[in-house]
This record gives structure tokens, C-alpha cells and sequence, in this order.
């Protein structure tokens, strides 16, 4: 028995790898999509900048993906991917089973480095919020709490205090404060308060965030600004560019990397991270895939 060499694997079925499948599967091409499952886009209950969408949940976008890739016969498997190598083909495992394949696109997303504060999942993606393109929005008018570790976080609280709300309190877990950053806060009458919060209270809606030592905060929405790691792990023994920083992937105009034939789309690249965008990388890999697949 002769083994399996698909055209392509996609890893990872968030907007940028169901879109990729969703061409590559209107191609006639033999693609496999494995995904672990409870990606970034899971968490996002309210998108409405998303083109002929009025609002829609990152759930109801995944889900209604599958399906569509599915009736393009892409073979979809639910599993975590441990490790990528290339020889002749690309290997991809998970766990102990071996699949190959001709291209590879790796869409698994980053995930947020999130604050230890008490019940914050309850109100992750409804009042407590990672992303000032996704979300800066849904703070209009609003009584904000901005929480971060950093001088961007300041940058930050200046941005939305000039499109979304005026009434802004920002907590930083940094011990000290360069006095050019505190004055500018005092200058837009931002304050600032140096502390660690703990809980978030509040049933239906958020009221306060508790900080360490019995402070108070009374907001109806947070914005947390702490970054986030890529779900990269798979790819540690292949040697693929990144940027200065050693953090984000470098790709070229079709989101190929270094490594031929390995494609990386949405955050992982140094793009901007929104599901419109993923799945765009998504749709221009594909097409340069197409291309590559016709050229072999
Ligand atoms: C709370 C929240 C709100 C958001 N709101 C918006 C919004 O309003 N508008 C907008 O445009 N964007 C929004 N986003 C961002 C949007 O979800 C991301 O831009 C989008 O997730 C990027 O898509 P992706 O396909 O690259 O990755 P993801 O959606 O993160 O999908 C990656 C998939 O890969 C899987 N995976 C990871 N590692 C592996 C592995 N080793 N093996 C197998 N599978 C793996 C994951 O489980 C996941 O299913 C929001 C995000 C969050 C968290």
C-alpha cells in the first residue's frame, strides 16, 4: 500500500486555515486540515467588522467554515500537531502518526498572555477585551479600566481616550513610571494607579475591579494590554526565519517563509491579527499553492 502525500496541510481551522481550505478544496486539490480545537476565534462573541456580517460569533464563523470546507472534500481531523519536519515531503505528527504532504500552511494563531484576576473568563469577550481593532468599539462612552505591563499600554490608554471614551483609569503592574509618561497621563487626565488587580465583581454586567490591598475600581468595561505567545511549539526543528525580535514570522508577499513551501498566515506573521485579515492570507496562500501544485 502506497502511503498517502496530500497536496497540502493546513494546520489549524481558524479563519485563516478554513479559508485556505475552502480554495484548495475548490481546486479538487487533496487537502487535510488538523486542528486541536478552542482557538482565539472561539473566544471572540461579538464580531461586526467582519464584511457582509452585522455581528457574528468567532463560533458561529468556525463552525459554518468546517462545513463549507467539508463540502469541498477537505478531509478534517481533530488532533494537536507536535511536530513539523521536511525531507523530501513535509512530515507532520500528531503524536506518533506520521501524515505527508507537498505544502504546508501553518494558521494556529497566537493566545493571549492574560492577567491571574479572579472570574476575568467570565467576562472575556463580553466586557473584558485584548484587542483595540477587534473591541476599542464596544468601549465607547463607557467607564474603562485599561490594565498592562508596559509603556505601550500608556500609548494605548492616550489612543482610546481619543476615539472611544474619556473616562479612563489605568492600572500598571510596572513598579516605576518614567515622569514623561506620568505627566502626559496628567496632561489628558488619565489616572494612573500602580497596583495588581485580583477580581472582577459583577453578575449581568461588570461593576468594580478589586485590586490587591482592597482598592476599588468601579468600570463597566477592561481593556488588557499583555501580549501574546504564538502556538509555534510544532515547528522548533525546522529553521525558519523570524524577525529582530526573535518573536514573529517572517514571510513574503504570498505568506510563504523561509522554509520553501511552508506558508504562514495571521498572527503568526508580522501582520495585523483580525479574522478579515487571516482569512485573506489564507485565500492568497492558496492561490500561490495552486500555482506551485500546477508548476510540479
Ligand atoms: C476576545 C477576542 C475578540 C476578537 N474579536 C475580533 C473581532 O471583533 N474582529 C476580528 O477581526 N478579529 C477578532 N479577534 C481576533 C481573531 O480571532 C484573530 O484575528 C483570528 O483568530 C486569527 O485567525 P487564525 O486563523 O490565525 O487563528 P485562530 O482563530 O486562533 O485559529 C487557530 C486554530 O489553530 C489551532 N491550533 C493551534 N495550535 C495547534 C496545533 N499544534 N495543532 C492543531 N491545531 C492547533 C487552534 O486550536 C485554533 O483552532 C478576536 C480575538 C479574541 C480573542
Amino acid at each position: 500500500m502506497t502511503e498517502q502525500i496530500y497536496d497540502c496541510i493546513i494546520i489549524g481551522a481558524g479563519p485563516g486555515g478554513l479559508q485556505a481550505a475552502i480554495y484548495l478544496g475548490r481546486y479538487n486539490r487533496n487537502v487535510l486540515l488538523i486542528d486541536r480545537g478552542g482557538g482565539r476565534t472561539q473566544h471572540a462573541k461579538h464580531i461586526e467588522n467582519f464584511l457582509t456580517q452585522k455581528a457574528i460569533s468567532g463560533k458561529e464563523i468556525i463552525e459554518t467554515g468546517i462545513e463549507q470546507a467539508k463540502s469541498f472534500n477537505v478531509k478534517i481531523e481533530h488532533g494537536l500537531v507536535t511536530k513539523v519536519l521536511k525531507s523530501e515531503f513535509f512530515e507532520v505528527y500528531v503524536g506518533d502518526k506520521q501524515y505527508l504532504s507537498k505544502f504546508v500552511i501553518v494558521s494556529s494563531g497566537v493566545y493571549d498572555n492574560l492577567p491571574p484576576i479572579e472570574r476575568l473568563h467570565k467576562f472575556l469577550g463580553t466586557g473584558f477585551f485584548t484587542c483595540i481593532d477587534c473591541d476599542g468599539y464596544r468601549t465607547t462612552n463607557k467607564k474603562l479600566v485599561i490594565i498592562g505591563n508596559s509603556i505601550k499600554t500608556v500609548h494605548l490608554a492616550i489612543a482610546m481616550k481619543e476615539m472611544f471614551t474619556k473616562d479612563i483609569t489605568i492600572i500598571l503592574y510596572a513598579d516605576k513610571v518614567p515622569d514623561e509618561y506620568k505627566e502626559e497621563l496628567k496632561e489628558e487626565s488619565i489616572p494612573l494607579i500602580i497596583g495588581r488587580p485580583v477580581k472582577i465583581t459583577g453578575e449581568e454586567k461588570m461593576e468594580a475591579v478589586e485590586l490587591k490591598g482592597e482598592q476599588r475600581i468601579e468600570c463597566e468595561v477592561i481593556m488588557s494590554h499583555f501580549g501574546y505567545k504564538l502556538n509555534d511549539g510544532f515547528l522548533s526543528e525546522l529553521n525558519i526565519k523570524r524577525d529582530s525580535n526573535g518573536f514573529k514570522f517572517i514571510v513574503n508577499h504570498n505568506y510563504e517563509s523561509s522554509l520553501s513551501g511552508l506558508y504562514i498566515v495571521g498572527p503568526l506573521n508580522q501582520g495585523n491579527d483580525q479574522a478579515v485579515i487571516a482569512a485573506g492570507e489564507g485565500a492568497v496562500a492558496a492561490i500561490d499553492i495552486k500555482k506551485r501544485l500546477l508548476e510540479r
